[in-house]
């Protein structure tokens, strides 16, 4: 009989290797789709939609028209390979046809058994440099099954985990996942709710609840602000949220600060979706310095990066 890590089907949309981000050391980071936040601001907006999807690029295409030719919907095309996304039912059929690379799918079905063979490769370079594999998305526990299978291999083979998540999950589900995690990296994004809701589209009740649960479950947690210029950047939410660690997450002292940058326009467009964030002004060293001094201030251990 087959296990659940050959069973178990999810859609990843992509697994990069030899990072030296998210997380210690050299890792492999596995991106997963779906997430149930609609940040303005997200830097990954083609692992929002669960599903596979296509992508354009336009500055590849060299307007050969092959891609409507093979569409069933080809008669949406209206310049060069350029198409009614909202029409687009995913076949990928101009995938394919495209000989120049301009059309690409984001997502693919892989088992968990698969993408634990992938992880596995290098495991020598994660042992010899501290690191391992990182769940990433979009958000994994969207795919709590899948997500767990994969952590689940992962830890069988002695390789270190780390997920990256929004927080915006089923416990139940969560806390299953949380069993195989070593290394905790949780996004808070604003301390007030309805703020919160405004930009992202949920409550950040759920998060703050499943954070002060996490805490003492897993071996390492690690706070992940991302500041966002006009929405986060402000003192008063860098104070609440270092209370709110000192007061409920006992023994988590550090705190990541990702600076805004706007990787996520370009991606919106190559899928055909407006990139809602409106930049209100330039985020400065400055006020990330006073973020980092303040946090610092207040006993966290301050990472600009991270
Ligand atoms: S097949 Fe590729 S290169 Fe040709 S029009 Fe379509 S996207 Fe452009
Ligand atoms: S993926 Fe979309 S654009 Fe491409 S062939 Fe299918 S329907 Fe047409």
């Amino acid at each position: 009989m087959k296990n659940n890590e050959e069973t178990v089907l999810g859609t990843v949309l992509d697994i990069e290797r030899f990072s030296v981000h998210d997380g210690r050391g050299i890792r492999t980071v596995v991106f997963l789709k779906g997430c149930p936040l609609k940040c303005e601001w997200c830097a990954n907006p083609e692992s929002q939609q669960l599903k596979p999807q296509i992508g354009f690029f336009r500055d590849k295409c060299a307007a050969c028209m092959k891609c409507a030719e093979i569409c069933p919907n080809g008669r949406l095309f209206k310049e060069q390979g350029k198409l009614d996304f909202l029409n687009c039912t995913g076949c990928m059929k101009c995938v394919d046809a495209c000989y120049y690379g301009a059309r690409i799918q984001y997502g693919r079905q892989m088992s968990a058994a698969e993408v634990v063979k992938i992880v596995k490769r290098d495991k020598v370079f994660y042992d010899n440099s501290g690191g391992g594999v990182t769940l990433s998305g979009g958000e994994m526990s969207m795919q709590p099954g899948f997500a767990l299978n994969i952590l689940k291999g992962c830890k069988s083979e002695g390789i270190h985990t780390a997920v990256e998540t929004c927080g915006y999950s089923n416990w139940e589900q969560f806390s299953k996942i949380l069993e195989y995690v070593d290394m905790l990296l949780y996004d808070i994004k604003h301390m007030d709710s309805s703020i919160h809701k405004a930009k992202t589209g949920v409550l950040n009740a759920l998060i703050l609840e499943n954070a002060i649960k996490a805490a003492p479950l897993v071996k390492e947690m690690i706070i992940r602000y991302p500041v966002i210029p006009g929405f986060n950047d402000s003192l008063d939410n860098a104070l609440a949220l270092a209370r709110f660690m000192k007061a409920k997450l006992k023994g988590v002292k550090r705190v990541d600060l990702l600076p805004y940058h706007s990787m996520g326009l370009s991606k919106c467009e190559r899928i055909g979706k407006p990139y809602p964030f409106t930049l209100p002004y330039e985020l400065s060293g400055e006020r990330v310095q006073q973020l980092y001094e303040l946090l610092k201030a207040e006993g966290l251990d301050v990472i600009i990066g991270g």
